[in-house]
């Protein structure tokens, strides 16, 4: 069942989407040639908590860091280290806060530095892929709405989905119901109505969509290797169209 939010919940997400929003801009800012995935995951618990949130993702199912930090053919849920990042690499920077019990999950990817022409426009096309999602989380539409509209701006560009991971509902738990393949297609799955929240994600490959998890048990990488790209907003569906929660 998905749940409807009213006024004082949304509120409250809106309160932690905002944190995201200004964390992303200060991760973005910090990634250059040099510096760890460690030192971007301390910023984000240091900003988070200055600007008066808890992390969503520490201790989450056991998962170790604040955000997760996804590098090259890596898709998701990299676990930040020592790793110096490198001019040319793509990082992609997952992250959740909670403020009053309630969380927003957003994602960026960004370059290091320069980059490829594919790594670009690989960047490039997720968003657009996220914005397309998004422009689809009105009432009346129906969730696979969001699915296809995603699928279809990927593919579109030659690139290709993952399935094995899916944007989901947000509220008062990190993931609630529904599940948001980014691939499907439009016109099922339940209708959505306003005071739904969804967390919309994209992961996009640049190669083949098969990915598998690595004896760490949390980071995804692509089988082919090759380069993967993830943007992700919090958006509660409203009668005026989508507010996202979580913008810079
Ligand atoms: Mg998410």
């Amino acid at each position: 069942m998905i749940i409807v939010k009213g006024p004082a919940e949304l509120a409250s997400m809106r309160a932690a989407g905002r944190i995201l929003g200004e964390l992303l801009v200060r991760l973005r800012a910090a990634v250059a040639p040099g510096v760890t995935t460690a030192a971007l995951d301390a910023l984000a618990r240091d900003t988070i908590a200055a600007l008066g949130g808890a992390p969503a993702f520490l201790g989450y199912r056991g998962f170790p860091a604040t955000i997760c930090a996804s590098v090259n053919d890596e898709v998701v849920h990299g676990i930040p280290g020592a790793r110096a990042l490198r001019a040319g690499d793509i990082v992609g920077l997952d992250v959740g806060a909670c403020v009053d019990g309630y969380y927003a999950d957003a994602a960026v990817t960004v370059p290091v530095g320069p980059v490829s022409d594919e790594a670009q426009r690989l960047i490039a096309v997720t968003e657009a892929a996220l914005a397309a999602g998004m422009a689809q989380a009105t009432p009346g539409r129906r969730v696979s709405d969001i699915s296809h509209a995603v699928q279809t701006t990927v593919e579109a560009a030659g690139f290709s989905v993952v399935r094995e991971f899916v944007g989901h509902g947000i509220g008062a738990s990190l993931h609630e119901a529904p599940q948001i393949p980014n691939y499907g297609a439009p016109g099922t799955g339940p209708v959505l109505k306003a005071g739904m929240a969804l967390a919309i994600e994209p992961m996009v490959n640049a190669g083949r969509p098969e990915v598998e998890v690595l004896a760490d048990g949390w980071t995804a990488v692509t089988r082919d290797h090759r380069l993967s790209a993830h943007f992700e907003h919090t958006v509660a569906v409203t009668e005026r169209g989508p507010e996202i929660f979580t913008k810079p």
